[in-house]
């Protein structure tokens, strides 16, 4: 059955198409380069039309987060296009997929808004540089990056889901914060702590992403274009 669902007071970035959410669980490393989709998520200003297919999309809600507090206190929009998303990664074939804070090791990273955990890399064991490397060097030959390379890239993580598609993910931390998946956040939050796991030679920084359905937010609008997405995702 084909719907059109108006969703009349969304925000413009937070339009999705009723797609089930991304599982919380890594993908197989056989899954399509996610990473290389690039597609922009669907734009929706006011009035906006959202088509939508299947019985699924007669139960998704209007999405209820418009807005995200920058989850490090201090933190701001960055100006340089390859902490942006959308940014080429030549070390591993592929783009960047969220916007990344540079901070020192252990600076408090909250919840970007309110939600519930749907992953928290409590026993988190970091892979071997020869191992990294080695899965470098076949997502530049692949010239994408795997999925559960990527998974492995961003360290040690913690999700946090806000419904109707929309999930936050907070990443290459050195510490999780005390919570289990299903405990219910806010952005009081303090849900892990700023490091450099996952890929160390990128240095201490938050890696934070806004997944909606299968995209994220700034992908595939160019430098520009994703900077005014973020500010727009943080109300700036
Ligand atoms: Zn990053």
């Amino acid at each position: 059955m084909r719907l059109l669902a108006v969703l009349a007071a969304v925000a413009a970035f937070l339009a999705i198409t009723a797609q089930p959410p991304a599982p919380a669980a890594p993908a197989s490393a056989a899954s399509p380069p996610a990473d290389q989709a690039a597609a922009p998520y669907a734009l929706a200003g006011a009035g906006a039309v959202v088509e939508a297919d299947g019985p699924a999309a007669a139960a998704a809600p209007i999405p209820r987060v418009t807005r995200f507090r920058v989850p490090i206190e201090g933190g701001v929009v960055p100006a340089a296009p390859e902490l942006l998303p959308g940014s080429a990664r030549f070390y591993r074939g592929g783009f960047h997929e969220g916007v990344d804070f540079p901070f020192a090791v252990g600076t408090p990273v909250y919840a970007a808004a309110t939600g519930t955990v749907s992953r928290i890399d409590y026993a988190f064991e970091d892979w071997s540089e020869p191992a990294r490397n080695a899965a470098l060097d076949n997502a530049r030959r692949l010239g994408y990056t795997p999925e559960l390379v990527l998974d492995l890239i961003r360290g040690r993580q913690v999700w946090i889901d806000h419904g109707n598609g929309v999930v936050t993910r907070y990443a290459h931390l050195s510490a999780v914060a005390p919570l289990k998946r299903g405990d219910p956040v806010d952005e009081t939050t303090v849900i892990g702590r700023v490091g450099s796991s996952g890929y160390p030679e990128g240095g201490a920084h938050l890696h934070f992403e806004i997944r909606i359905g299968d995209s994220y937010v700034g992908a595939g609008l160019g430098a520009d274009g994703a900077r005014d997405a973020v500010r727009k995702a943080f109300g700036r």
